[in-house]
């Protein structure tokens, strides 16, 4: 009975306890944590996001896919274009050949232009010469008309009477001649031979003159056959050119076609690519928010904190501020920590004794990578980012300063760096005003 009461009671006391537990763990819950119906929301939202980043990727997949199918035919153009380019190298040597072909010609037709000219002032010279000997014939003539009429007057009928009034005289005999010419005084006789030879003087001019205009005539026939060779050999440049001119912008038209395509595609891949990491760092918010239950209310005391990266050498290569990386400004929540030699597997202590409430070993993690979350109480969280291993896991108690990982270049990090992230009531504020800072600490971005 005793035993029974014993047992009444203690089951009462018992359930008393169980029903302060209740009301206490509900007010604990109704103090610190998000709501179920947020939670549930928030847990909605990474999982419609995470659907829409499945689908980008397909979307990018099959863009990549698309774009893959050009492949064939870029290459097409591009040994096309090779193909042209061998032929234009072609042309261009047997352009350089017919440009010497034209100098050599039109060098050619200067010379004959130039023997051309010389042959016409040849002509005039030989014309004004011909004029100079019909005036010594004329001349002549008058000088021995006036003796004839002389010697007729004084009754001494000269033999050279004879030989004027002759029409033949030519074929007169040698000895004939002679005799007829021993008859006539000496002055006569040179004024016969004076216009003997002006007479044969003007025949030969008059066949020079004819021979040059022969010779010029050949000439500029020689001149009209080059001036059609050079316009056949101009029109053959023109014509190449053409060739090489067409086949050009033909393939390059098409190659144009095809590569604004290929560009469209791919600036496509790129928007989904940007709209994957919004999509991820959207993750990230949500899962800080779902992860902060015990956050919204603590005292926020962050005490003292040692410099996550303890070596003698480290500086901040960006600071907690609003920044742009690759195109997309947004706030830097946290500071970036290099190290003056490398950076690269350096050591990462924890700043501050707490329990460890994150820990991925692998993976992107919607751009973190690999990286620890410390809980120090007090509405107090710690985040160690890109980290290139990790050596605590999810419960674990760490003291300060005991190592938690190294520095690495995990997720969305382009060299290694650790990115350190402080968190008090689930809001990011900048590390530097709380943690203790190495003397000499530079600030480089
Ligand atoms: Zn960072």
């Amino acid at each position: 009975m005793l035993s029974k009461m014993t047992n009444k009671k203690s089951g009462r006391i018992l359930s008393i306890v169980v029903a302060l537990i209740l009301v206490f763990s509900t007010i604990s819950l109704s103090a610190y944590a998000i709501s179920d119906s947020e939670k549930a929301e928030y847990n909605q939202k990474i999982e419609d996001i995470r659907s829409q980043i499945a689908e980008n990727k397909k979307k990018i997949q099959e863009l990549r896919d698309e774009a893959s199918t050009y492949d064939d035919e870029i290459g097409g153009y591009q040994d096309k274009i090779d193909a042209l380019q061998s032929q234009i190298d072609l042309y261009n040597q047997e352009i350089a050949l017919i440009d010497a072909d034209i100098k050599g010609i039109e060098d050619e037709i200067t010379g004959i232009e130039n023997e051309i000219e010389a042959l016409d002032k040849q002509v005039k010279k030989l014309d004004a010469q011909v004029v100079e000997i019909q005036q010594d014939i004329a001349d002549t003539y008058t000088i021995l008309g006036e003796r004839l009429r002389a010697s007729y007057m004084s009754g001494t009928s000269s033999s050279l009477e004879y030989l004027l009034t002759s029409d033949n005289f030519q074929y007169q005999s040698y000895l004939e001649r002679i005799e007829l010419l021993e008859r006539i005084s000496q002055h006569d006789n040179d004024v016969i031979k004076s216009l003997e030879e002006d007479i044969v003087k003007l025949e030969e001019k008059v066949k020079e003159i004819e021979a040059t205009k022969v010779e010029k005539n050949e000439k500029i026939e020689v001149l009209d056959a080059k001036v059609v060779d050079l316009e056949g050999k101009k029109q053959v440049q023109v014509d190449a050119r053409k060739v090489i001119e067409d086949a050009e912008a033909e393939i390059q038209a098409d190659l144009d076609k095809v590569m604004s395509i290929v560009n469209g595609l791919n600036a496509s891949s790129k928007e989904y690519e940007a709209a994957i990491e919004r999509g991820e760092a959207t993750i990230l918010d949500y899962e800080h928010k779902l992860s902060g239950e015990n956050e919204s209310y603590g005292s926020g005391t962050t005490g003292n904190m040692v410099w996550p990266v303890p070596y003698n050498n480290t500086y901040v290569s960006s600071s907690f501020k609003m920044r742009t990386l690759n195109g997309v400004t947004r706030q830097h929540n946290g500071i970036d920590i290099c190290r003056g030699s490398s950076s690269y597997g350096a050591t990462v202590v924890a700043v501050k004794a707490g329990t460890v409430t994150t820990a991925y070993h692998s993976g992107y993690n919607g751009g973190f990578g690999l990286y620890v979350v410390i809980d120090h109480g007090d509405g107090v969280k710690t985040y160690y980012a890109h980290l290139s291993s990790v050596n605590v896991n999810v419960g674990d108690y760490v003291t300060q300063g005991s190592k938690i990982g190294e520095i690495g270049n995990t997720g969305y990090s382009f060299g290694a760096h650790l990115h350190f992230g402080l968190m008090i009531n689930g809001g990011w504020v900048n590390p530097m005003n709380h943690l203790s800072k190495p003397a000499g600490l530079e600030i480089r971005g």
